[in-house]
């Protein structure tokens, strides 16, 4: 009865474990740190990417979204 709730859960939890991998392991994909706010483009030290949390938070946010839209299908 509860089969489509775990596959769901699972799901969730991967995706979460998945998110916070990428945070951690800065990919060479990831955002480059450009000396300037990825979010509102204040001017920072070398190799900041953010002014502070909010900011990251913000950026994040804004990533997440971007995530959900549709795209075509990373090809193999
Ligand atoms: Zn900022």
């Amino acid at each position: 009865m509860d089969g489509k709730g775990d596959i769901i859960d699972q799901g969730n939890e991967a995706a979460e474990i998945f998110r916070k991998s990428a945070l951690s392991q800065r990919k060479p994909d990831g955002p480059e740190a450009t000396g300037h706010c990825l979010n509102c483009d204040a001017h920072l030290a070398p190799k900041q990417r953010w002014c502070d949390v909010h900011c990251r938070d913000d950026y994040e946010k804004q990533q997440r979204a971007a995530a959900m839209a549709p795209r075509e299908p990373d090809p193999e």
